[in-house]
């Protein structure tokens, strides 16, 4: 099946989609596939290869024998980079249908995908930079006796699995810290999202990275995935989704003994107090959850607003609600897309309902009769929330934000924390010591003060309690996951040895 895009003056054909497996795209051995639909009209866009249990096999396998025997682990770091940087370089080459083939997979507006694309060729790039510059090991002089040195090994084969939220942009950021340090790769992709995940599998393969060295296996998560996490050859599992798959994931990874990464859910608060730039907050607390859909991990989906700024703070997140353009991801003006697929717009919808049992007012603008096909969800306020209703402590993963009134630091800081994640938070405050304090004692990996979520790419990212475990980005990517130190400890001189079993 094929389909053509048409965007402005580009048109992109969407064909079915193979798995890339030892440089070679296919079918698949079970040559069966399922459909990936379009969540602007929910119709059919392509169909892609189903990857199971044999076929990550087969690429774990290929990229085994890639790192073993194949030209990659004997390259040296210089080689290697050359095709790191030739990755990026091919990204920028193709930003512009990167971009188109992200926003109609997922529904994200074409003006929040183009970013996404920029961003990921400087994920090749700065890890490429990274490895070059940093990877480097310490060493340890004992006396006149000894000197012990560390290298940093790469693991091997590393499984990489992702969602479908974000996909080109977290894909890149695990990809290239893992090959960047020299490991090969099997990236099963989320089932919702393969696009994006097919185009870097045919830039790599245009970047003429030897065969097995990345691969892309296709296909649902209690099976591809599944097989990928419990395959006895798979040295890492670096994995972003829910909470809940990553507890799986760790179970199904013990009797394999996997290194494992988590980046997880999130619940985030934003704090708002009423010495803040009332303006700069209300524009940060719009875009950190109407953004995406909704559907980002650090969202600020609980804000947290003082109750002497509380009405006129509603009353313009009522108007700016309102204001939001929905429509068509490819339209560049639009800002709010529908979401990935009706049962995720079935789960959101859900919660939207179970706020009004629990109490709250619920505000939301209108999706215009000519999108009804899509699984949009207006922007939504859930007012009058407090935070031990179930609106408040689960993910939603929507673009519903609850408003929730304080009085005190305390009770703010409290509040914040009484739930079980702990990924991002933002505070907003013109008194820099009370913005450092609450930023200290709100339990999350990431706290931002007067912004946004705005990415630095060498900061540790991930997130505490029920978010994750491990970082990702900067050094910690290439020095905590990607390789693993080695030590080498070297005489220098006629130092002690017993002498067990010789004649005195
Ligand atoms: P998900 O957990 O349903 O799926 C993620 C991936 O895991 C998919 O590729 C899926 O096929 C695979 N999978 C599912 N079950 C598996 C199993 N048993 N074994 C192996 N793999 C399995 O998540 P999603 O719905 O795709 O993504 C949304 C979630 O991701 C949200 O909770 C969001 O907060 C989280 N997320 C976190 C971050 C972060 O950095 N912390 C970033 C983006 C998204």
């Amino acid at each position: 099946m094929q389909t053509t895009i048409t965007h402005e003056t580009k048109q992109v054909k969407v064909d079915d989609v193979k798995l890339y497996i030892n440089g070679e795209f296919t079918g698949g051995q079970g040559k069966t596939s399922y459909a990936n639909r379009s969540p602007f009209t929910n119709e059919t866009i392509n169909n892609i290869a189903e990857g199971r249990k044999e076929d990550i096999e087969e690429a774990v396998k290929a990229a085994k024998e890639a790192f073993e025997q194949g030209p990659w682990g004997k390259l040296k770091v210089k080689e290697r980079l050359v095709y790191i940087n030739r990755i990026a370089d091919l990204i920028d080459e193709e930003a512009e249908e990167i971009a188109l083939l992200e926003s109609i997979d997922t529904g994200l507006p074409i003006s929040q995908t183009k970013n996404q694309a920029a961003r990921a060729a400087e994920n090749f790039r700065f890890y490429a930079r990274m490895v070059e510059t940093k990877l480097h090991g310490e060493s340890y002089p004992v006396d006149e006796d000894f000197i012990n040195y560390t290298v940093y090994k790469p693991l091997g084969v590393v499984g990489l699995i992702t969602p479908w939220n974000a996909p080109f942009m977290l894909e890149t950021w695990k990809v290239a810290p893992a090959l960047a340090t020299g490991n090969t790769v099997v990236l099963k992709p989320a089932e919702l999202s393969p696009l994006t995940a097919n185009k870097l599998a045919e830039i790599i393969h245009k970047a003429d990275l030897p065969a097995g060295v990345f691969n892309v296996v296709h296909g649902f998560g209690e099976t591809a995935g599944d097989a990928l996490v419990k395959h006895p050859d798979v040295k890492a599992i670096s994995f972003t989704g829910e909470t809940t798959t990553g507890s799986t994931i760790i179970k199904n990874s013990a009797d394999t003994l996997k290194k494992t990464s988590m980046e997880l859910g999130g619940k985030s608060p934003l704090i708002i107090f009423d010495d803040a730039d009332f303006d700069r907050a209300l524009d940060a607390a719009v875009w950190g959850i109407f953004s995406f859909n909704g559907e980002r991990c650090t969202a600020n989906s609980r804000v947290f607003v003082h109750k002497n700024i509380k009405d006129k703070f509603v009353e313009k997140l009522k108007e700016r609600v309102l204001n939001i353009k929905i429509g068509d991801p490819l339209d560049p003006s639009t800002e709010l897309g529908p979401l990935i697929e009706t049962e995720h717009f079935n789960k959101v919808k859900h919660y939207i309902e179970l706020a009004k049992e629990e109490g709250c007012e619920v505000f939301q603008a209108v999706v215009p009769e000519e999108l009804k096909a899509g699984n949009y969800v207006p922007p939504t306020l859930l007012l009058n929330a407090t935070n031990d209703m179930r609106v408040c402590q689960e993910e939603i993963f929507g673009p519903v934000m609850a408003v929730i009134e304080f009085e005190t630091e305390e009770e703010a800081i409290q509040a914040a924390n009484d739930v079980r994640y702990g990924l991002a938070g933002y505070v907003w405050t013109n008194d820099m010591k009370k913005g450092h304090r609450v930023a200290h004692a709100v339990e999350a990996g990431m706290l931002w003060i007067n912004s946004q979520n705005v990415r630095d790419l060498r900061i540790p990212f991930g997130g505490t309690k029920d978010s994750g475990i491990g970082r990702e980005g900067g050094h910690y990517a290439i020095f905590e996951f990607y390789t693993e130190p080695k030590v080498i400890h070297v005489a220098l001189g006629d130092h002690h040895i017993p002498q067990f079993g010789k004649k005195k």
